[in-house]
């Protein structure tokens, strides 16, 4: 069983590897950031509340966040493992995380993977990035650019920059990671349950020592 935290600053990598992993461990993966971009999609009042957080790089209040990884960890398609993916952010969420793990779901995280990517290189990193919004794929216009400028190669659609990965929101959210996320490699690491992986590497090598870690 596999119940695992992914820790790392914005654009470390951790959607993309998290897409391998449920490939190959048959696991779920819960993201927040995903949760959230969909509610504002849909025009929720979820949405409308976490908006204006999102845009300015903030985080969303913990009440709020915590609320919805406790509805979406109690779901059946969690029961078999499940990979959270930019959850916990603070030291609260962590707390309430071990407490609804423990009292309302029985069970405990088996594994947390901090993947450690420095700040230079997550500004390229983000800045580059492109989606496309109609199918979903992800590019990146200096390592993994479409054929065509800013078009999505499946399916013709002109491509778009996440609001937040603009230079001045990245940032933010890069002073967030530092002031407020980092915190918990230590929480973490008294646990005994923390890996580091070094996350410059290619992607491939980067998959290969997280596949070791959780075989
Ligand atoms: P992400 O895609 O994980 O980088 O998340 C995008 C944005 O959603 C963040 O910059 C926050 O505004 C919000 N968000 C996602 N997860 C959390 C969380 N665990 N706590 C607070 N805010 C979050």
């Amino acid at each position: 069983m596999i119940n695992m935290v992914f820790l790392g600053p914005p654009g470390a990598g951790k959607g993309t590897q998290s897409e391998q992993i449920i490939k190959d461990f048959g696991i779920v993966q819960v993201s927040t950031g995903d949760i959230l971009r969909k509610a504002v999609k849909d025009g929720s009042e979820l949405g409308k509340l976490a908006k204006q957080y999102m845009d300015e790089g903030k985080l969303v209040p913990d009440d709020v966040i915590i609320g919805i990884v406790k509805d979406r960890l109690k779901e059946n398609d969690c029961q078999n493992g499940f990979i959270l993916d930019g959850f916990p952010r603070t030291i609260p969420q962590a707390e309430a995380l071990d407490k609804m793990l423990k009292e309302d779901l029985n069970i405990s995280l088996t594994h947390v993977i901090s993947l450690e990517v420095d700040d230079g290189k997550i500004i390229e990193r983000l800045t580059g990035r492109r989606t496309c919004p109609q199918c979903g794929r992800g590019y990146h216009i200096s390592f993994d650019p479409p054929q065509k400028q800013e078009i999505c190669d499946e399916c013709n659609t002109q491509l778009i920059q996440r609001d937040d990965d603009k230079e001045e929101t990245i940032k933010k959210r890069l002073n967030v990671y530092h002031e407020q996320t980092v915190q918990l490699k230590d929480y973490y690491g008294k646990q005994s349950i923390l890996t580091t992986v070094d996350g410059e590497k290619t992607p491939d090598e980067v998959y290969k020592n997280i596949k070791d870690i959780l075989s």
